[in-house]
């Protein structure tokens, strides 16, 4: 009888034990981004994602000093969707344009298919490759280094991002939104998005890339491969954003042709397109 009753006791335990490790599974299922077709994207896991985020936080902290009292950084309140498909490589998505948190490329591959260095861990669409294969390939015949720190993030590695910045810094949403985007404000979502960094620097990711032989290459060459800096110096106020020298953004050879010639920068370019 009292071999019974521990018996019982056990059982009790296990189920009660049980109930939260199921639910931790079932977590971590929904975590994990399934593309269509074969290949199946893990989401990385919170830990390497906040490993990532501490290696580029000393270069946040000595970001260029940036306009200040102006609200630059600040969302607007009316908050709309994205006018044109996230597959769009003209789609404008900024502060007041969102894409759906379902949104997720369906074509994406390793950026290393393009020979980049570190391209091994990061995810970008198929339809850039081509171009960033021969970028790289014009840039080594100039001796240029380059190597790729971050590309494609879904709608909740972006949200994880976003509340790691927050929380690290006392829940200032002012001064987080002027260089972290909330999620489906990101860019990153399309998998069309990049940042770059290069030997000179020990591919770290920030502000020390602006002074490379890597990135000046870039500023003159990458728009006759499709590739345009999205947040240029002195354009806080239209951007919403600190200036960026390693994000580039894909959006095609001839869109980037047009918009060197229009003499915009992206933002403004693709509001004259959206
Ligand atoms: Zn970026």
């Amino acid at each position: 009888m009292k071999y019974l009753k521990v018996f019982f006791q056990l059982l009790m335990l296990l189920v009660i034990v049980g109930i939260p490790i199921k639910t931790a599974e079932l977590v971590v299922e929904k975590r994990e981004d399934v593309i269509e077709g074969s290949l199946e994207i893990k989401e990385p896991q919170e830990e390497l994602i906040i490993e990532q985020l501490k290696k580029e936080e000393t270069v946040i902290k000595n970001n260029t000093p940036v306009t200040t009292g102006s609200g630059w950084w600040a969302y607007p309140e009316n908050i709309k969707e994205t006018t044109r498909n996230g597959n769009d490589l003209l789609v404008l998505v900024n502060k007041e344009y969102k894409l759906p948190s379902t949104y997720a490329p369906t074509d994406l591959v390793k950026a290393s298919n393009s020979g980049i260095r570190r391209g091994d861990s990061y995810y970008l669409r198929n339809i850039l490759i081509p171009d960033l294969t021969a970028m790289i390939t014009a840039s080594k015949a100039q001796g240029i280094d380059l190597s790729i720190v971050s590309a494609y993030r879904s709608y909740a590695t972006q949200q994880t991002t976003y509340n790691y910045w927050l929380t690290k810094n006392n829940g200032d949403v002012a001064y987080v939104d002027t260089f972290s985007a909330r999620a489906g404000h990101s860019q990153h979502q399309l998998g069309t998005a990049m940042d770059f960094s290069t030997s000179e620097i020990n591919d770290v990711l920030g502000d020390s890339f602006g002074n490379t032989k890597a990135s000046k290459w870039l500023v003159e060459n990458s728009y006759k491969y499709g590739f345009v800096l999205s947040f240029p110096f002195g354009y806080e106020t239209t951007t919403g954003y600190k200036y960026e020298s390693w994000h580039y953004r894909y959006i095609g050879k001839s869109n980037a042709l047009e918009m060197k010639n229009s003499g915009n920068i992206l933002e403004l370019y693709l509001r004259s397109k959206n």
